[in-house]
């Protein structure tokens, strides 16, 4: 993984192998010592070992970890006096946390070290990733570089895998006093992070291992990689059908929110080259929706060729014959490989979920799957010992009002990964909405907390949903006027302006409202100029 850091007084001491059993002679507050001393880092026994050398040494010493024997080094923080916080994944909760710590104004000596950690080398604005099958962003507009963003800001990043993490913060251990350590991150390159406090932003990635066949022949629509290896197939198979009668028949699994926008974008790409089936174990599609939502989204795929089938579950995904020259792999790579191959074709064995239906067989040149998410949390070490993250059933950790995990004072979890539940008892949904509302409140908390102020509970606001039906269409339900639902091309506009707003940077939105603008007056023009001459020439 590369190890991005954008400030370039952050100092890493690579790890010496001849220092293996330096842990045992210096076990803790190595911090103690001065910045330039903060560097050890140990491998041993069959474990990695981290050095925490809080400030408190409470927790100070070898923890084991259990992986193979693997280098591992101490990162050194520029400053050996300012709070030091570090932010576990880039999504609206990690990324926006560092922008709201960045935006708050603090005395001088607490100004913390804000350090974010993402595999990614970009930032996803998740809810624009339809577009980028339509063909109406560019990939930069929403997935922006961290480097980018973070240009101009203090807070440092690095591009890494969280592996674990080592909390020292439960049970009281480190005691009243604001600085002290309050746990170690392990990071995939071997990196050590002690910090003061901790941010668990690391979302939910896609969970396909739910019926046989669907890991290996089902792709998720998740992340950037995901995107961009739909459209590689889409471009795959529209080439081969070019010129010829054949249709493409794309399964699309699951009918939320996810499932119809992308019902809704492929069938419009597609137009009559291709037929989407949209398969939901309901009755209806988006059961949660607004009404007007549903209504308008219904109306959109009813225009389209897009076959709803509805009161089904997939029971198993199988491949058509054996083709190995074609095994279609989930690796970019391998996709890459693969794009002169045959394409494969898929059968979908469909079993109803209500009476009166009959099973089905479907069969599919492409798969997609959009259903269910499995929140991801680093795994804890030492895995003997009780530091474990309270988990809700569905494996998301359990915070207070202000946003604290259960039992962990020091660490702070949103977004995807977390669980929290409203006035009502209700949990929050998995949004954007509730993490961007979230980071708010986790920076102006981890502000208050190293300030010595009262902590404030989070209140979600709902602003409403939104969901995009194609190039030109939306359907957006405003939640502060009762029953109206924008759709069309004004809901479209609607939604990009929101959208606009909610990019992470003054600069990255200046960025993308010209480009969108740009974009938008050539459409205008393009569109003027076919116009006239259809006019023209009397057609
Ligand atoms: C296609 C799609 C459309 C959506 N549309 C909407 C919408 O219209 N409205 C809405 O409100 N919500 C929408 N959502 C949901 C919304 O995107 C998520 O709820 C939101 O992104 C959650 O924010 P988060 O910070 O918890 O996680 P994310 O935004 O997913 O960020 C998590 C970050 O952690 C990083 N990460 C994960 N694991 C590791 C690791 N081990 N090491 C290092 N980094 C790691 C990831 O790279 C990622 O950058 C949509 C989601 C998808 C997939």
């Amino acid at each position: 993984m590369a190890l991005t850091a954008l400030t370039a007084s952050a100092a890493l001491f690579p790890f010496n192998r001849g220092a293996k059993q330096w842990n045992r002679l210096f076990p803790s507050s190595l911090r103690g010592l001065g910045t330039n001393l903060s560097f050890s880092a140990v491998s041993q026994r069959r474990g990695i070992g981290c050095i925490a050398s809080g400030a408190t040494g409470t927790n100070g010493g070898v923890a084991e970890l259990s992986e193979a024997d693997t280098e591992s080094r101490l990162y050194s923080w520029p400053d050996n006096k300012k709070p030091r916080v570090c932010i576990l994944g880039g999504g609206f909760g990690g990324l926006y946390t560092a922008l709201r710590l960045e935006s708050l104004v603090w005395p001088d000596d607490k100004k913390p070290q804000v350090l974010l950690v993402d595999q990614s080398e970009h930032f996803v604005f998740k809810p624009m990733l339809y577009e980028l099958l339509s063909g109406e962003v560019d990939a930069w507009e929403i997935a922006p570089r961290f480097s980018d963003l973070l240009a101009n800001t203090s807070v440092l990043f690095f591009q890494d895998m969280v592996k674990c993490v080592r909390p020292s913060d439960h049970l009281g251990l480190n005691g009243p006093s604001k600085y002290s350590c309050g746990g170690t991150v392990h990071l995939e390159s071997g990196l050590l992070i002690e910090y003061d406090w901790l941010v668990l932003a690391l979302g939910a990635e896609a969970k396909l291992d739910v019926v046989p066949g669907a890991a290996e022949y089902a792709l998720p629509f998740s992340t950037l990689e995901d995107a961009r290896k739909v459209d590689f197939w889409l471009k795959t198979l529209e080439r081969r059908n070019f010129g010829q009668d054949s249709l493409i028949h794309v399964a699309l699994v699951g009918c939320g929110y996810s499932g119809v926008e992308l019902a809704a974008t492929i069938s419009e790409r597609l137009q009559d080259r291709g037929v989407v089936h949209a398969i939901n174990v309901e009755t209806t599609i988006c059961p949660t929706a607004p009404p007007g939502n549903r209504e308008a989204a219904l109306k959109v795929l009813s225009s389209r060729k897009v076959q709803l089938l509805l009161g089904y579950f997939v029971r198993s995904i199988t491949k058509v014959g054996d083709a190995e020259a074609s095994e279609k792999s989930t690796e970019t790579g391998a996709v890459q490989g693969a794009i002169e191959q045959d394409v494969q074709k898929y059968v979908l064995e469909l079993q109803p979920a209500e009476r009166g239906l009959q099973s089905k067989t479907l069969e599919a040149d492409l798969v997609l799957w959009t259903v269910g998410s499995k929140p991801l949390l680093p795994q804890l070490e030492p895995r003997d010992r009780p530091y474990d993250i309270p988990l809700n059933a569905r494996g998301q950790a359990e915070t207070d009002e202000t946003l604290r995990v259960k039992g962990h004072p020091r660490i702070f979890a949103l977004g995807d990964s977390s669980s929290l539940r409203d006035s009502s008892g209700r949990l929050l949904p998995a949004t954007a909405q509730v993490a961007f509302q979230q980071a708010d409140f986790a920076g102006w908390n981890l502000w208050a907390a190293i300030n010595g102020r009262p902590l404030l509970p989070f209140r979600f606001q709902n602003l409403g949903e939104m969901m995009t039906l194609g190039r030109n269409d939306a359907a957006v339900t405003p939640s502060f006027i009762d029953g109206l639902t924008i759709e069309g091309p004004i809901g479209h506009t609607a939604r990009k302006i929101a959208y606009l707003i909610r990019l992470p940077t003054d600069e990255h939105r200046l960025r993308v409202g010209i480009s969108w603008l740009t974009k938008t007056a050539v459409d205008s023009v393009a569109s003027i100029q076919s116009t006239l001459t259809k006019v023209l020439s009397g057609s």
